[in-house]
């Protein structure tokens, strides 16, 4: 079994962010060579999310404001977790919704996607270095 290890990095420019991460996850296919077997693509924070959807913009912005209304930034007195000092909490409650990880099939050297898949990277609470971890396990 061959196995491929890639870290992909981010310095948003603002607290949150969704970038289409499809492309660079395909390149790191492409560099381990595995044409079947499984790839997991996490985010390595606990306050950013790696989730798999269209690449739709009107569809991220509804993603955003429904996680503002679920657990807006502000006020940050709002969060205990801010007691801490940070204040992130919502962030923390964000990732929590959009999730962790992903898993994509490999099937004759490519994704196995469904209709409109895409990999997308969701921040919430950048402008700092963050990043991705891209594990592929397979033939
Ligand atoms: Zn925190």
């Amino acid at each position: 079994m061959k196995s491929f290890r890639k870290e992909l990095w981010f310095n948003t420019k603002s607290r949150r962010e969704y970038i289409n991460i499809t492309s660079d996850v395909d390149e790191c296919l492409r560099e381990s060579g595995i044409k079947e077997g499984l790839c997991l693509v996490n985010a390595m924070h606990i306050t950013a999310s790696v989730y798999i959807n269209d690449a739709e913009s009107g569809l991220i912005q509804d993603y955003d404001d429904w996680l503002e209304q679920l657990a807006p930034h502000e006020p940050v007195s709002h969060y205990r977790h801010n007691r801490t000092g940070e204040d992130n909490g919502d962030a923390h409650l964000k990732r929590q919704v959009m999730g962790r990880e992903v898993v994509v099939a490999i099937t004759n050297g490519k994704f196995d996607f469904g209709p409109w898949e895409q990999i997308h990277y969701a921040e919430f609470d950048g402008r700092r270095r963050k990043r991705v971890l891209v594990k592929i396990i397979g033939e």
